[in-house]
């Protein structure tokens, strides 16, 4: 065996082999893909080969439309047939609510270009007569759908890639991976040793286990997962064409032609975790026991859909396992804590993504970074919060709806409560609806006493409307009171740490007791936070961002830390506390601090150490209401002593606690963008106004300077705007497309309702030459054009006086 290779990839199964030919397709041939058995020796063997672009991340979507569109170039380069049949699918909605979920999926497609679209019960029934279309409204159709043959496919990708440099090591298992000082790894395998700059797990079922060579523990758990295939049936063989995929989440399964007969898979209840104390290696080419008690109800419910199953003999069960990580996207990317070693598993639907995640991970080892957003997938979305015990309950829940209705509003109760702050109880005792983040518990909005608190998920204005509309007022008009637990926070210490600083970020660095807002860039000049710099002494600094983007902010923290003086220690959960904001927020602050708050002692964008009753606090003069606001943080223990001397002292000023709905209908009148929604690897500074932050004349060369530079020269081609569009009872929320002169031109980022204002508002990109105030576009929401006006001055506080007062 060689003793050298640039990269090892673990895993021959659909995904190694992917991951082994998009290198290659790169340009990188010194590549080696080890397989403990046969290729396919996973779960790809028994997968039953079908694939669909529905995913409710587009960019998942357009990459499962990669793999799809992909499928052709590789039978050409490898001449190995995948056996593909594109039959298309149909989506069926038996109830109201899923209709609007396939209406606003069709919507989105429409910047995507794909080609899907909306039919009725009778059309459903001209494209598959063998589906009983009682009980459905509608459908969404995709040409693009289709089945494959998994394990030609799998060779196509290996075969296309040996012809392009790449090796394919067989049956022999990787033992042990070990780092070596240099960054690469020695990998020992059962037929001898070797080293490698680069390792990627894809070991599928086994993924688990190869992450716990390298000391690293991988969010993923295998289910069961049943499909059964059916003798000859007369109304298959009588129909002149392949009949198209059917799919039918109302009872839980999907269907397809195979042969003269008709595969039907299940999505059931009553679900099974598989081998929960790991993979036993000896597993391979078996398929485990089938349970079909355990898809009783599905099967009864496929019976009264797919009459002509009823007479038709099961010709074969399949029973296998499959991984899925807790939100079933798959984990792709550097594994945060460790040097050169790449995830690439957790794929659960490996025939839709599989060449995606390939492509994905390829150019993010080639070329250091993907070529878009791919937070979706990125392994780096979970953090030490993710337990094997909360991740076998999350994927259990995401198993049981995976053909669930997703809505906007809706938060998912499985693990929960999971993390919470030391204020829970305080909020539970105000009737508080949490939400949750990144494992921790928030609070969405309080619901009124005597309601139970619960918001009713929906596409539409949900029941909570009139009480987050209160909390919204309660802040505008005297004072209100929420936690900032939610942002992540890092604290940068040691000599060099503000240089540091200056290099990572492309904005200004603050003065001493000031706080900057700085955006941070790739070396693409692509956004990949958007941060607060506090600095807190010399040598101190405080670095807020998202409170879901900590692990990825970390790795990439990590990845460019100089190697002595500057130490960086991620305390989002150990500094915590609340913000107070509303026109009486400094009076409140005056009662309860020792020294002095006014504009002159504090200012906006101030930071100050001060004493707060028995605590002592930092006090950052910011608010992301966009109202005269303060952050104040304690040590976590101190939070209730915090939260009681706010309380006594804001009682004649109107004090309210108000959640994570009213901040958000807050921020949207002031139009500040939010974290994966205005701000993520997608956009640029200037396509999104953080320009204004970027210091592009400061001596640092900081990362994505030149990228950053030239994008100022040429200038950018679209812009985000917002929008007060004339909504009914549903406001935009995301992905909605803009339409101008009866065309899509552009999409919505973020949407809501500003309750204080009284408008519905979104957030969107339009083609610069088309931004003008006043400008008239349509946004669709859930099917309905409808007319949005581009305003350019905020809707609240347009010259910032009360923000900076
Ligand atoms: C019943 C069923 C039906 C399915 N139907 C569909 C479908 O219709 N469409 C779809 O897209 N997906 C389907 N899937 C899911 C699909 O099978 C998976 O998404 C896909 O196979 C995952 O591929 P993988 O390469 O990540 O993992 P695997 O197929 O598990 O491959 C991992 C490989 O790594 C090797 N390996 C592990 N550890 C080591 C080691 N230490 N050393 C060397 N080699 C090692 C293993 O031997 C194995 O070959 C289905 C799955 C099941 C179970």
């Amino acid at each position: 065996m060689k003793t050298h290779s640039q990269v090892a990839i673990i895993g021959g199964g659909v995904v190694g082999c992917s991951v082994l030919y998009h290198l290659t397709k790169l340009g990188w041939t010194d590549v080696t893909l080890i397989e403990r058995s046969e290729l396919t020796s996973g779960s790809t063997w028994h997968a039953a080969g079908g694939f669909h672009t529905l995913n409710a991340d587009t960019n998942m979507a357009a990459l499962q439309g990669y793999t799809i569109g992909l499928y052709r170039e590789l039978e050409e380069i490898s001449g190995q047939s995948c056996g593909l049949h594109h039959v298309g699918g149909i989506t069926l909605a038996g109830t109201p609510d899923r209709m609007d979920f396939l209406r606003a999926e069709r919507a989105k497609h429409r910047y995507m270009g794909l080609d899907t679209h909306l039919v009725t019960p009778e059309e459903i029934r001209e494209l598959s007569p063998i589906t009983n279309t009682e009980g459905i409204i509608g459908a969404l159709y995709d040409p693009l759908d289709g089945h494959l043959d998994p394990s030609g496919t799998t060779h196509a990708y290996a075969r296309a890639a040996k012809k392009q440099g790449a090796e394919i090591i067989l049956r022999n298992r990787v033992l042990q991976t070990r780092p070596r000082m240099d960054g690469s790894w020695e990998l020992i395998t059962e037929q001898g040793n070797l080293i490698a700059e680069h390792v990627v797990n894809a070991a599928g079922l086994w993924a688990r286990e190869v992450g716990e060579m390298a000391g690293v523990y991988l969010p993923l758990h295998p289910m069961e997962h049943q499909y059964l295939a059916t003798e000859k049936i007369d109304e298959v063989i009588n129909h002149s064409t392949e009949l198209p995929h059917v799919m039918d989440p109302e009872g839980e399964s999907y269907l397809r032609q195979e042969g003269q007969g008709l595969v039907i898979g299940f999505y059931e209840q009553q679900c099974e975790p598989w081998a929960v104390d790991g993979t036993p290696w000896e597993f391979g080419h078996e398929l485990l026991e089938d349970n079909l008690e355990r898809i009783g109800d599905a099967m009864a419910n496929a019976f009264v859909r797919y009459p002509v199953l009823a007479k038709a003999g099961i010709k074969q069960i399949i029973n296998g396992p499959f991984t899925f990580a807790p939100d079933g996207n798959p984990l792709v990317g550097p594994v945060p804590g460790v040097t050169n070693f790449w995830s690439a598993c957790g794929v659960m639907a490996g025939f839709s993504q599989g060449g995606g995640v390939g492509l994905i991970l390829a150019e993010w080892m080639i070329e250091g970074e993907p070529s878009r957003d791919v937070f979706a997938m990125d392994v780096s979305r979970f953090g030490d919060y993710c337990t094997k015990s909360y991740t076998r309950l999350k994927v259990t829940e995401n198993y049981q709806r995976r053909f669930s209705v997703s809505y906007p509003n809706e938060e998912l109760p499985a693990a929960r409560p999971f993390h919470t702050t030391p204020a829970y109880g305080i909020w539970q005792q105000q009737n508080a609806v949490f939400g949750s983040g990144y494992g921790m518990e928030q609070v969405n909005y309080f619901a009124p006493s005597g309601e139970e608190p619960y918001e009713i998920p929906t596409f539409r204005r949900s029941n909570a409307f009139t009480t987050v509309a209160q909390e919204c007022n309660a802040v505008r008009t005297a004072v209100g009171i929420n936690e900032i637990h939610n942002f992540s926070k890092f604290e940068v210490t040691g000599d060099g740490a503000g240089a540091w600083i200056d290099t990572i970020m492309a904005g200004r660095m603050p003065n001493p007791g000031k706080l900057t807002l700085a955006p941070m860039l790739s070396p693409k000049g692509r956004i990949i936070g958007d941060f607060t710099i506090s600095m807190l002494g010399e040598n101190e600094y405080q670095m807020n961002a998202s409170y879901a983007a900590q692990s990825f902010h970390m790795r990439w923290f990590e990845q460019h830390l100089p190697d002595s003086g500057v130490k960086i220690k991620n305390i989002s959960q150990q500094r915590i506390g609340f913000q107070i904001a509303g026109p009486n927020s400094r009076e409140l602050l005056s009662r309860v601090a020792r020294g002095e708050v006014s504009s002159d002692a504090l200012p906006f964008l101030g930071v100050k150490p001060m004493q707060i009753g028995p605590c002592q606090a930092i006090v950052q003069r910011v608010s992301y209401t966009g109202d005269l606001g303060y952050e104040i943080y304690v040590p976590a223990n101190q939070q209730v002593a915090l939260y009681s001397e706010l309380i006594a002292a804001g009682k004649d000023l109107g004090l309210r606690p108000f959640g994570m709905r009213a901040m958000m209908s807050l921020r949207l009148e002031k139009s500040f963008g939010a974290w994966l929604r205005e701000f993520k690897p997608d956009y640029t500074p200037m396509e999104t106004g953080l320009n204004r932050f970027l210091a592009y004349n400061k001596a640092a060369n900081f990362i994505g300077k030149d990228a950053a530079l030239a994008e100022k020269l040429k200038g950018p081609s679209r812009k985000l705007c917002t929008f007060c569009v004339d909504a009914d009872d549903a406001d935009a929320v995301a992905d909605e497309p803009i339409w101008h002169d009866n065309k899509v031109i552009g999409f919505v980022t973020s949407g809501g309702y500003a309750h204080y204002s009284k408008k519905s508002v979104a957030i969107g990109f339009l083609p610069v030459e088309l931004i003008e105030p006043g400008r008239e576009v349509e946004i669709e929401i859930l099917g309905d054009r409808r007319r949005a006006v581009l305003f350019t001055e905020t809707l609240f506080d347009p010259d910032a006086t009360r923000m900076r007062g």
